[in-house]
């Protein structure tokens, strides 16, 4: 299995006091690296123009690319540009690209990029929500556009609507976007009502939720709607903000429900896309919860050696 991750992700300077800081990145490449020794390590390449413009407009890319600040600038109250971020923002989506690449050239079945600024709160035309580039956004267009399939899904369980990879999906009948977030919670979208083409599915959930209401969305409606959608690649917004220490946050979760839904997903993807899945870190705000929730979440995607599928 290929883990991707780049030293420029460190370098993206949110400021002092910053929920998404470096030392969230720090805490899941330690953690992966001192419980699962066996990854395949590789430096994340940089993602092309070519490949951020089929999510993202030229504005937008001019503001991350180009502005070059000197100093740390907000885009918004949450989003912060730093002197590195443009690199960082390179290396995330090229980890998201160099992933699909290997899992669709057949090197690896499984991929995980550990990597920030995070992603799916950008959309085709604004950074927002700590995040620069739609990460899984990219990689969903390149697996269309490159790699010619026809049916890629893309499984969202960060604690925070996706409200950046619904909004350039909304009209792509070749992506089905499930999700489950936290309702009420930032963005504020993310109702079950909201449904694209037919190819978006969201499953809000109310604060305190915990676990039992989180598996009994996924099993009644967003896992069946996956299968069906039989998808050639699956992607994953892994988000870990869910987990009950998470200061963002109150779906109270638990590190072994990551495991769960992550067996759920392998299932889908060993039926219908030759096991390919390729993760990406997006939220995740409490050190101790990231530790625990990315070794969940990632020793449940090794080929062969997760837990086994429960009824
Ligand atoms: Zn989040």
């Amino acid at each position: 299995m290929h883990v991707y991750t780049h030293p420029a992700c460190l370098a993206h300077d949110t400021g002092p006091a910053h929920a998404e800081r470096p030392q969230r990145l720090a805490a899941v490449t330690q953690a992966l690296r001192e419980h699962l020794p066996d990854l395949q390590w590789h430096e994340a390449p940089r993602a092309s123009v070519e490949a951020l413009a089929r999510a993202h407009a030229p504005s937008l890319l001019r503001t991350v690319l180009k502005t070059a600040p000197g100093e740390r600038i907000m885009l918004d109250p949450d989003t912060v540009l730093s002197p590195d971020s443009a690199e960082a923002a390179l290396r995330a989506a090229g980890a998201a690209i160099a992933g699909v690449d290997a899992v669709l050239g057949g090197e690896t079945t499984r991929a995980f990029c550990a990597v920030r600024p995070p992603g799916h709160h950008a959309t085709g035309d604004t950074a927002m929500g700590f995040c620069l580039f739609n990460n899984v956004a990219v990689a969903a267009l390149h697996a269309l556009d490159v790699h010619g399939l026809s049916r890629v899904a893309i499984a969202d369980f960060d604690v925070h609507h996706g409200n950046g990879t619904q909004a350039i999906f909304g009209h792509e009948p070749r992506v089905l976007f499930a999700s489950s977030h936290q309702m009420p919670l930032y963005p504020d979208t993310g109702h079950a009502s909201e449904r694209g083409v037919g190819n978006i599915l969201n499953a809000p959930l109310p604060p305190g939720a915990g676990s039992a209401a989180f598996r009994q969305a996924w099993t009644s409606r967003l896992l069946p709607a996956l299968d069906a959608f039989a998808p050639q690649l699956l992607l994953v917004s892994a988000g870990f903000d869910a987990h009950r220490r998470d200061p963002l946050a109150q779906l109270e979760l638990e590190a072994d429900d990551y495991a769960w839904l992550t067996t759920q997903l392998v299932a889908i993807a060993d039926r219908h896309a030759g096991g390919r899945i390729v993760s990406l870190l997006e939220g995740g705000y409490d050190l101790e919860a990231l530790r625990d929730c990315s070794v969940a979440h990632v020793r449940a995607l090794l080929p062969g050696d997760g837990p086994t599928p429960s009824a």
